[in-house]
């Protein structure tokens, strides 16, 4: 990417890509420190901007000690319901980038009462002292996109620092509240310039290719214009990214237009697909079900999260559950290097498979026909690349999956900090 950023094409270029996704939480109610924390992840563009969604207690921890993304780039943050696993974390963070030296806006996106929310807080604590730039989408406004079929437009109401992106939509999911998933768009790439064709329409090489390059017409020595259309390749449309949680039901968001062929689809996989009722009646997901979703809009590749924590490894609960699993798949799972990074807890000899991997996404691949598979996302995860190929944290246990590359880049020195947090120690933790 360092060096794709360097090339001569795309200095001259004004689009802005994704840079990369960074998952900083990826738990529902209950955080397992150090291993799973509230869900929230964050969208890293190439001029830096940072875009949130969702911001569960402790996100400003894990930004504070991610390498991979600044909170003093945060630029937007859209939250996607009120319920406290996706938002208690904004007071925290909002106030340290007030005394970290913050004097940019940010602004806020979210259901109607999110103002009132922080406001309440702000106005009883201290607020922040750079502005909050709300956007409230009203409530009755869920009900007239599920019935015309239409996304919520944001991108023209967002002010001209966010005019980068290439779009931005809120799609109504079904929750126990009024829930939003977000579709965000890149700005899409100018095509590409035939500058042999423009040689032979007489353009000098320097900068007049380097005009056309950016759509515009030139004006030779001679007095003839010669048209940027005339030698610039097809546009390439923005790739797009969506985060749908909390849902029991993304089918009337997945009909709509912003959704189609979105190249990483982010949904909330609460359970596994045994508990597909229980899952529904609460008003979440199974991997088997975000995968269906996934097919409606043909989406290419799948992002896993918000799961129970039943499936996070070393707590009580998850022991509990392995044995049960243990004799239902006749597979522990363990880590194939046999390391043991934290106390088991129990009779297991080593740390089993992230159970979010093996059990939810497993079953999810089985029915996802996109092209580029189905993950569990784990805190600390990175998509990036053309088709945000996924790059494993430490605690991935599969080898075969570990990218050299990635790993040189996700083990710096404070990632590691956080699963070899002495403060937090893993097993035990729940009950
Ligand atoms: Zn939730
Ligand atoms: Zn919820």
């Amino acid at each position: 990417v360092e060096g794709r950023k360097k090339t001569l094409e795309n200095r001259q270029s004004d689009d802005v890509l994704f840079e990369r996704v960074v998952f900083l939480g990826t738990s529902s109610a209950v955080p397992c420190p150090g291993r799973r924390n509230m869900s929230s992840l964050v969208t890293v563009f190439s001029n830096g901007s940072t875009v949130m969604v969702d911001c569960g207690e402790g996100t400003q921890h894990q930004l504070k000690v991610c390498t991979l993304a600044k909170a003093s780039r945060l630029d937007l943050i859209c939250i996607t319901h009120l319920h406290g696993d996706h938002c208690l974390g904004l007071f925290g963070l909002l106030l340290t980038s007030g005394s970290d030296g913050r004097t940019d806006p940010v602004v806020l996106v979210g259901p109607e009462g999110l103002k009132q929310m922080l406001d309440s807080v702000f106005s009883l604590s201290a607020p922040p002292e750079y502005p909050l730039h709300f956007i409230e989408i009203p409530n009755a406004m869920h009900r007239q996109c599920l019935e015309s079929g239409q996304p919520y437009k944001l991108k023209e109401l967002l002010p001209p620092q966010l005019q980068f992106l290439g779009n931005l939509s809120a799609v109504p999911l079904i929750h126990g509240m009024t829930t939003w998933g977000y579709v965000i768009e890149e700005s899409g790439k100018e095509g590409k310039l035939d500058v042999r064709k423009a040689l032979a329409l007489g353009v000098p090489s320097g900068p007049k290719l380097g005009l056309l390059k950016k759509g515009q017409n030139v004006v030779l020595d001679d007095g003839t214009t010669v048209s940027s259309s005339d030698c610039l390749g097809e546009r390439q449309p923005g790739r797009k990214i969506c985060v749908l949680q909390d849902s029991s039901d993304s089918t009337a968001a997945c009909r709509m237009e912003p959704l189609q062929n979105v190249d990483l689809f982010i949904h909330e996989a609460t359970f596994e697909h045994a508990m597909e009722e229980e899952a529904i009646e609460k008003g979440h997901s199974t991997g088997v079900m975000a995968a269906k979703f996934a097919n409606m809009c043909n989406a290419k590749r799948v992002a896993l999260t918000h799961f129970s924590a039943r499936y996070n490894p070393s707590t009580k609960l998850f022991l509990k559950e392995q044995r049960k699993l243990e004799e239902m798949r006749g597979n522990l799972g363990c880590c194939a290097d046999g390391e043991s990074s934290e106390p088991s807890g129990g009779e297991l000899a080593c740390e089993p498979a992230d159970p979010a991997e093996t059990v939810v996404a497993a079953e999810a691949r089985e029915v996802f026909t996109g092209p580029h598979g189905v993950h569990a996302a784990q805190d600390w995860m990175v998509f990036q690349g053309p088709t945000f190929a996924p790059v494993m944290t430490e605690h991935d246990t599969n080898p075969a999956k570990k990218v050299a590359k990635g790993i040189a880049e996700v083990r710096r020195k404070p990632l590691l900090a956080v699963s070899r947090n002495p403060f937090y120690p893993a097993a035990g933790f729940l009950e």
